[in-house]
């Protein structure tokens, strides 16, 4: 294919090998990956470079076969200096629980929790720095037409064409529309609060997870004795704890998380996250493909939302690469659709276990009793321990080549 590798504009209109369409971890992940496979590859994203107004409260767990596509893609050492080492996961429920660690999965660690801002950063700063890419920063795209030989994204009075346009663009993703693919699910009666806070005791790297009536809380280690609190709750609860003084904030959380939580201090802001199930009908069409976000939301616990986006990341970038080296046009359907084959399952079945926990643990209480017994037996089951630290742990399934061992 004679344009792959060739960018033709240096300030628009853009002709490349790919138009990233939304430029958060998974926009800029692919970016990263593409152009280090020597694509040229334009991103767009709406917020502006370094723009600091709004923090983002999150911190992700970072499964450990995820965090091989940054050792990969070489920034593994960037994100190491403020990451911490998830070594162990508990979660309980009314009258039992499941605890796995990572000597389960023969890692050092499960995974590492590493701050949304942290690993945003380390990943702009790596795209800028990568010549086949092109990070448009304060781009906001409004149109997205596909057809004929090229997908072309609208940025106001200039525009990026490319055989394939991928979406990346969240939740509300604007190319899933233009692409006229479904996103069915549902929202929950529920949001997250998510915020840091300092520890009373130290985590020793373990992340924690409780189930109380009105959804899961999670505790998730971080550094210097903090931890991510992402406390789910009936979304109108969830905004009105968001708006309390710290000082109420935290009489709150000490009433409800208990022995759970004991003297955990507000350290930063909180930011309430609706909470909803998504996934879209196919993750690719002609001159289109779809990841992360824009192709599938989960609930947040157990943090899988964002590991899966990664892992749509590194299928994609096979699934393009066997296309180019078969000389095929790398947005034509014929070539994309082994990427819905190879992923939609993962994320099928993944989804389907967090509804199932999610719903599960806000039943009525003789559910809910049952639930924490059959969490508490395969607790006691080393099989079903092992299975769950692999699937935690992202490894499970056909592995991507920036995911092999
Ligand atoms: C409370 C909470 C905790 C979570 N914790 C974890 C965790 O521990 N581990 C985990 O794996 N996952 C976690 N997740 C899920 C994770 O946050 C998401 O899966 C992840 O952020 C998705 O990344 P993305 O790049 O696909 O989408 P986004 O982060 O939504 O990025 C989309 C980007 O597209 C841009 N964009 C959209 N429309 C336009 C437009 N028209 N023009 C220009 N730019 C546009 C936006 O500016 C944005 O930068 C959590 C989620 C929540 C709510």
């Amino acid at each position: 294919m004679d344009y792959i590798g060739g960018m033709t504009s240096s300030s628009g209109p853009f002709r490349c090998d790919v138009a990233i369409a939304g430029g958060g971890p998974v926009g800029l992940t692919l970016a990263l990956a593409l152009g280090r496979r020597g694509y040229a590859v334009v991103v767009a994203d709406g917020a502006k470079a370094g723009d600091v107004s709004r923090p983002d409260t999150r911190a992700y767990f970072i499964s450990h076969g995820c965090w091989r596509i940054f050792r990969a893609l070489g920034i593994e050492d960037q994100l190491l200096a403020e990451a911490e080492p998830v070594t162990q996961v508990e979660a309980e429920g009314r009258i039992g629980g499941i605890s796995f660690i990572a000597e389960e999965c023969s890692e050092p660690a499960l995974g590492f929790m590493v701050n949304a801002g942290v690993l945003n950063a380390a990943l702009a700063r790596a795209v800028n720095a990568e010549a086949k890419v092109k990070l448009l920063a304060g781009a906001t795209f409004t149109q997205t037409t596909l057809g004929g030989a090229s997908a072309v994204l609208k940025l106001g009075d200039t525009e990026i064409s490319a055989p394939l346009v991928v979406g990346c663009d969240g939740r509300n993703s604007l190319v899933r529309r233009a692409a006229n693919i479904r996103f069915e699910g549902h929202d929950y009666d529920a949001a997250a609060i998510s915020t840091t806070v300092k520890l009373g005791r130290p985590h020793n790297g373990v992340a924690r997870q409780v189930f109380l009536p009105n959804g899961p809380m999670a505790v998730l280690p971080l550094k210097d004795a903090c931890a991510n609190l992402i406390w789910t709750e009936k979304a109108a609860v969830a905004r009105a704890l968001a708006d309390l003084a710290p000082e109420d904030f935290e009489l709150e959380l000490a009433k409800r998380a208990g022995a759970f939580l004991p003297d955990a201090k507000l350290v930063g802001p909180r930011i309430v996250f609706p909470i909803g199930l998504y996934i879209a009908e196919r993750f690719d069409a002609e001159r289109v493909a779809l990841a992360g976000d824009a192709a599938h939301v989960i609930h947040p616990l157990a943090g899988q939302g964002l590991n899966l986006g990664l892992k749509d990341v590194a299928a994609l970038v096979d699934v393009i690469d066997e296309a180019a080296r078969a000389g095929l046009d790398i947005g034509a359907a014929s070539a994309l659709s082994p990427y819905t084959t190879w992923r939609r399952g993962d994320v099928v079945a993944t989804a389907a276990a967090m509804e199932g926990f999610a719903r599960t643990f806000t039943s009525a209480l003789p559910v809910r009793l049952a639930a924490g017994a059959a969490m508490a037996i395969a607790g006691m089951v080393p099989p079903a321990r092992r299975l769950f630290a692999r699937e935690a742990g992202g490894d499970l399934g056909e592995l991507p080549s920036l995911m092999a061992r």
